[in-house]
């Protein structure tokens, strides 16, 4: 079902459009308008998909719910041996898959191979579920046993963004299914190629019709699923904006949410900082896959004179090689936008050290290679809104408590680093910032499984993170049983 490529260079050979997957089935949507999914290297069609309407989720609904009983018949430890399979065939096609998540989002070959393979760690939780999710019992009051079992939600749903799209489906697929949901997915409009491989993946691996479904589209289909009276839970990663209205919209149906946005995370850079590690990771967060992360550095927070760590970052920046070691944006619009913030804060007074408007690739394709203001004060959009590009926005500070008032009063909460050779700069830094997840010496600074993965603030809408144990928890609810077998009704005190 999914294009096949030429693996030897960045053209598909086969052009397949985007299709639902209900209850086993490839259909196509039904809505009227047909999107475009240019590959950003070179500007070309790869493929195409049509909106979803309210009767294709509807569609899906009704194959998700009818596939429920089923599913949640099936023990746990089943369930989870899914897991066991798909990892084997996601790694026997890691090739295909690695070179179409870089063909639809435009990472490199180099970025893309660690996106999957994060993604199969993902699914390495779900077949290590059986051993964690045993639950527990209590005698409580004599002869009296209470005892919790984790039951499925029921249908749910997942919504996720452009910039991972094997890797955040998979952020909640394996804890949501083998929980015993049944499951509804949409991928970004921008991007549903890796998704379709996904499902394909699943029913290889043996999950039964009707337990994982797939829809296209975008505003009116997730419109849709947070509509949707028959959907129980949904999560979805994306921007701020839509994450804040998709949590209330989710909300007024009943539905359990879980809504990760967007982000601006902050690198404190203090004078002690080790110059090659903080130059090398500093780069690496704000250039890797073009800037395009939820957890990539925004603004580098220079404490005092760090001139040296930034004239290295600069230098270090200034060699990169658009097509080599840096990949395209994935849209037009959001290479313009890009582009947008650094012309306006170049007009506001911040000095471009390094410009990476005019970049090329390859002809046709949206490039903007690693850029560098500094001098940006707070007046600038370039201070505090998300560009989600290849942009490092530095801000001057003369004392470490200056830093901290000035990452914590940014909106965001995503993740936050500080890079010091000193144990109490970092302790203090780790104790103050007003983010989920933080580093030290670290620029990206995910948590690995089994570690939660989620931020704070305007960084998500909901309790909990979405991978890990969290992950598991938001995707079940726990049954309390409180038993009572040898009646010693003069003993205890529940009837
Ligand atoms: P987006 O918010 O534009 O889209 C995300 C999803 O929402 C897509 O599936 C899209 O079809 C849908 N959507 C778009 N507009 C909508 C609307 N008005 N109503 C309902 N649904 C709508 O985000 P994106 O551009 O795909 O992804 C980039 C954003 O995602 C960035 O802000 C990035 O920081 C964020 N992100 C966050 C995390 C995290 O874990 N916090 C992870 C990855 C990406």
């Amino acid at each position: 079902m999914i294009p096949t490529f030429n693996a030897t260079n960045y053209d598909l050979t086969e052009y397949i459009p985007a299709r639902n997957y209900i209850d086993g089935e490839w259909v196509d949507p039904t809505g009227d308008d047909t999107l475009q999914i240019i590959n950003p290297r070179h500007g070309q069609a790869m493929s195409s998909l049509r909106e979803s309407t309210y009767a294709d989720i509807d569609a899906a609904v009704q194959a998700a719910k009818a596939a429920l009983p089923g599913w949640k018949e099936w023990p746990l430890r089943e369930r989870a041996q899914v897991m066991y399979r798909a990892r084997e065939i996601m790694l026997r096609d890691l090739e295909e898959l690695t070179w179409l998540v870089s063909h639809e989002n435009g990472k490199l070959y180099a970025e893309a191979k660690p996106e999957v393979l994060k993604g199969i760690e993902c699914v390495e939780y779900g077949c290590s579920l059986p051993n964690l999710a045993a639950g527990t019992q209590l005698e409580v009051s004599r002869g009296v046993r209470c005892e919790v079992v984790y039951e499925p939600v029921g249908v749910v749903a997942g919504v996720t963004p452009f910039n991972f799209p094997f890797m955040v489906p998979l952020w909640m697929l394996p804890q949501a299914l083998v929980g015993g949901n049944t499951f509804i997915l949409k991928a970004s409009e921008q991007v549903p190629l890796s998704a379709l491989k996904l499902v394909e993946i699943f029913a290889e691996a043996g999950l039964p019709k009707g337990v994982l479904n797939l829809v296209q589209g975008g505003r009116t289909a997730v419109e849709a699923l947070c509509d949707h009276e028959g959907i129980d839970a949904l999560a979805f990663v994306g921007s701020t904006r839509v994450a804040k209205l998709v949590y209330g919209r989710a909300a007024a149906t009943g539905k359990r949410a879980l809504c990760l946005g967007g982000a601006k995370n902050h690198l404190i850079v203090v004078p002690d900082a080790d110059l090659d590690v903080t130059a090398e990771n500093v780069l690496a967060s704000f250039t890797g896959c073009a800037g395009q992360r939820c957890m990539a550095a925004s603004v580098m927070v220079a404490v005092g004179d760090v001139d040296h760590i930034l004239d290295e970052v600069s230098r270090r920046a200034a060699s990169m090689v658009a097509g080599q070691n840096i990949g395209p944006i994935t849209t037009r619009e959001s290479m313009d936008r890009i582009t947008g913030f650094i012309d306006q804060a170049e007009e506001m007074g911040a000095r471009v050290l390094v410009d990476g408007r005019g970049a090329n690739g390859q002809d046709g394709g949206f490039w903007v290679g690693p850029t560098i203001l500094d001098n940006v004060t707070s007046e600038m959009p370039a201070a505090g809104t998300e560009i989600f590009g290849p942009v490092l926005s530095v801000i001057r500070v003369d004392t470490l408590e200056e830093a901290l008032q000035l990452e914590n009063a940014n909106p965001y909460g995503n993740a936050s680093a500080v890079y010091t050779t000193s144990g109490d700069v970092a302790r203090k830094v780790m104790n103050r910032v007003s983010a989920g997840m933080c580093g030290v010496n670290i620029g990206v600074p995910v948590p690995r499984e089994p570690f939660g993965f989620g931020g704070w603030n305007d960084s998500k809408f909901g309790h909990g993170n979405i991978t890990g144990w969290d992950g598991f928890r938001f995707w079940t609810r726990p049954r309390k049983i409180t038993s009572k077998w040898a009646l010693q009704s003069d003993q205890n005190w529940m009837s």
